[in-house]
């Protein structure tokens, strides 16, 4: 047996409906892209969205819009993917790290202010785990500097912040597809915003800048005609992979609830576990979980890690700083260091989480979690 951190869950609909795609006209660029976008749009209350390729694309996309170019700056996390930080690289742009705060692991909006610059341009807000960040304070302070929010929410598909849904509430928003995240496409991801500017920028950049809209080109020459206004990118997404999203997403509902009902176990089996910290929740925030994160106390987490894979048990660590990997270091982080989210990565640990893990495969995470901080008994 062999219970991993997250996995996606795919049932007979969902084969149907590729299957479907497969037998009809378009491949890609077809009519269930566009379904696509619109459900997810209507969903998160955004009024466009727009498919692409990856959630990597996605961000790619987000900071193309916002118009980050050589010599500015964008502010993220240091404990997300890297993906987070690497998108404003594509863009010439130099990432900048604030810490997170020691409760919610989300980053600081205090110590965001402190990083500002004249050359800052945006914020890439990450909601780790799913639980959003504190977008109220975010908010303001981008309107004081003037910057774009683009809010990493790779996380929390289904999220809410006050009762909002994520997804409608920043300048852009970006989904991933993995099959780790809430629903998958296999690869995909998406770029939400109600800014109709932004939509038209994202739509050119997804395939190449270019444009057959006769009211977007500077002149035509004839039917075949198009023009490339932009340099743009193939990050288009198929029609195969938008039949999945569109029947995962009919699930949403009841892959967010799964997760929260399984959090909610974790919680209570680890409640009075002192050699284990449970997520905190803030209260402005409903968490969709893709993924329980702990931290481990009085033991060593690669004990932890190396007993919990030995017993079977997928378990990761989300996320080693950004910029601690090589790629940073040897490009100007090494005096970089953001102090609780190093204090975090040196305990944490992400056990299973997903929509079809069982309980009693959920029982048996538990009591080896147990078992590995050392507050168990033996089988
Ligand atoms: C998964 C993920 C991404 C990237 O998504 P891909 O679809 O794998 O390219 C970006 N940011 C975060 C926080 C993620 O978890």
């Amino acid at each position: 047996m062999y219970i991993p951190y997250g996995r996606q869950a795919i049932d007979e609909n969902d084969i149907q409906a590729v299957v479907n795609v497969l037998k009809s006209d378009f491949l890609t660029t077809g009519p269930a892209i566009e379904q696509f976008e619109r459900e997810v749009a209507d969903y998160v209350g955004a009024r466009y969205a727009v498919a692409v390729s990856n959630g990597t694309a996605a961000l790619h996309a987000a900071c193309f819009a916002a118009d980050i170019k050589e010599g500015d700056e964008v502010i993220t996390s240091p404990i997300t993917f890297a993906a987070s930080a690497n998108c404003a690289l594509y863009c010439g742009a130099r990432p900048v790290f604030a810490d997170i705060k020691k409760d919610t692991y989300n980053i600081d909006p205090q110590d965001i202010e402190k990083k500002i610059t004249s050359r800052t341009k945006a914020i890439v807000a990450v909601h780790f785990t799913g639980q959003p960040c504190e977008m109220e304070a975010i908010h303001k302070i981008a309107e004081k500097h003037h910057l774009t929010v683009i809010e990493d929410a790779a996380h929390a598909l289904g999220a809410e912040y006050k009762k909002q849904r994520i997804g409608g509430l920043s300048d852009l928003t970006t989904f991933s597809f993995h099959p780790v995240k809430h629903i998958t496409t296999g690869e995909g991801g998406m770029i939400l915003t109600n800014n109709e500017e932004l939509y038209k920028k994202l739509i050119l950049f997804r395939s190449h800048g270019i444009t057959r809209n006769p009211q977007m080109m500077t002149r035509s020459e004839g039917g075949w005609y198009y023009q490339q206004l932009c340099l743009g990118y193939n990050y288009r997404i198929t029609d195969f992979q938008c039949a999945l999203g569109s029947s995962q997403f009919k699930k949403i509902d009841s892959f967010v609830n799964r997760r929260k009902e399984l959090a909610a176990r974790y919680d209570e089996a680890f409640r009075d576990c002192k050699n284990i910290i449970t997520p905190y929740q803030h209260e402005d925030c409903n968490n969709s979980w893709h993924l329980y994160v702990i931290q481990v106390q009085n033991v060593e987490r690669k004990k932890v890690y190396d007993f919990l894979q030995t017993a079977g048990i997928g378990v990761n660590v989300h996320y080693i700083p950004v910029y601690q990997h090589p790629y940073y270091q040897e490009n100007g982080y090494q005096d970089v260091c953001c102090r609780n989210a190093e204090e975090l990565y040196a305990h944490m640990i992400s056990i299973p989480m997903y929509a079809s893990l069982k309980n009693e495969e959920q029982d048996y995470v538990i009591r080896k979690v147990k078992e590995a901080v050392g507050e168990g008994y033996r089988d």
